[in-house]
């Protein structure tokens, strides 16, 4: 129960890694504030599940790329949990197409999930850790950042950007105790990945060194490592979990 008598916030974790993650940390002991979006039957499920270990769970509702939303559910956190010890921002999206066809709209939604939306919820975040000089903050990114695939130039240019962004908060959060870190994931058994898998499975298996996608609980265990007090000397690191993709 490493995690006993913390609290973490979760962002995007009604489906896919998120979910994984809410519950891989309640399980060692964690409470869990959990942000989504929109499938609120799967949040309520997965916060049943992390009720049914003995942990407090609440959800908070809303779209994290709206700018106002990260600061109105950490003053939410803050007031029902009095505490913020682990942060994941997990909460992502893509919409793949060549950047000849990319509309403006869809680079903006990218940036703003996958980029801007984990800066403004480290800054409502900070402070909170700040003042216990104690937190962990884990940023997902993704394999595309350092070996993007035809047609990701907005989700590459933005978890490229969610990498530089860690780096630097593990600069200034380091001296207050703040650890600050990215797992990068390769191909994960996920709805996001449902069309990726169907239709370039023969290219995308024949880079990978581990020859199988990874379940969510995999990249779970890595980001449960970064987040716990275990860690006390890995920060501004990018931890690969893609099967070797990256070697590619
Ligand atoms: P899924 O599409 O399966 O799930 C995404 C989750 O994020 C859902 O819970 C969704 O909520 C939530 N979400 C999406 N947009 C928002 C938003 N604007 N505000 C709040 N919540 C939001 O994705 P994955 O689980 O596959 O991906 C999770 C993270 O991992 C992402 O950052 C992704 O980029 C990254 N990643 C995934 C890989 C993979 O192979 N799956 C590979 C590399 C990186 P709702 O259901 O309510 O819409």
């Amino acid at each position: 129960m490493e995690f006993e008598g913390q609290v973490a916030l979760v962002t995007g974790g009604s489906r896919g890694i998120g979910r994984a993650i809410a519950v891989r940390l309640a399980e060692a002991g964690c409470d869990i504030a959990l942000n989504y979006r929109s499938a609120t039957t799967e949040a309520e499920q997965v916060a049943e599940r992390i009720a049914g270990l003995g942990r407090k769970v609440e959800l908070y509702q809303g779209d994290i790329s709206d700018p106002e939303v990260p600061h109105t559910i950490v003053t939410g956190v803050r007031a029902s949990f009095g505490r913020i010890d682990v942060l994941v921002n997990n909460a992502g999206i893509t919409r793949d197409e060549l950047l000849v066809n990319q509309s403006l709209k869809d680079i903006e939604q990218v940036l703003a999930t996958n980029l801007i939306a984990p800066m403004l919820t480290v800054q409502a975040v900070a402070p909170v850790m700040l003042r216990r000089r104690y937190g962990r903050i884990v940023n997902i990114s993704s394999s595309a950042a350092s070996k993007p695939g035809r047609g990701q130039s907005n989700y590459a240019a933005a978890k490229g950007g969610l990498e530089a962004f860690t780096k630097a908060m593990a600069v200034e959060l380091a001296s207050r105790g703040i650890l600050v870190n990215a797992v990068a994931p390769g191909v994960i058994n996920t709805e996001m990945t449902d069309a990726i898998r169907s239709h370039g499975e023969d290219e995308i298996m024949r880079r990978l060194l581990v020859k199988s996608y990874a379940e969510p609980e995999t990249i779970a265990d890595a980001v449960a490592y970064l987040a716990s007090p275990r860690n006390t000397y890995t920060t501004g690191e990018v931890l690969h979990v893609d099967g070797g993709l990256k070697m590619a």
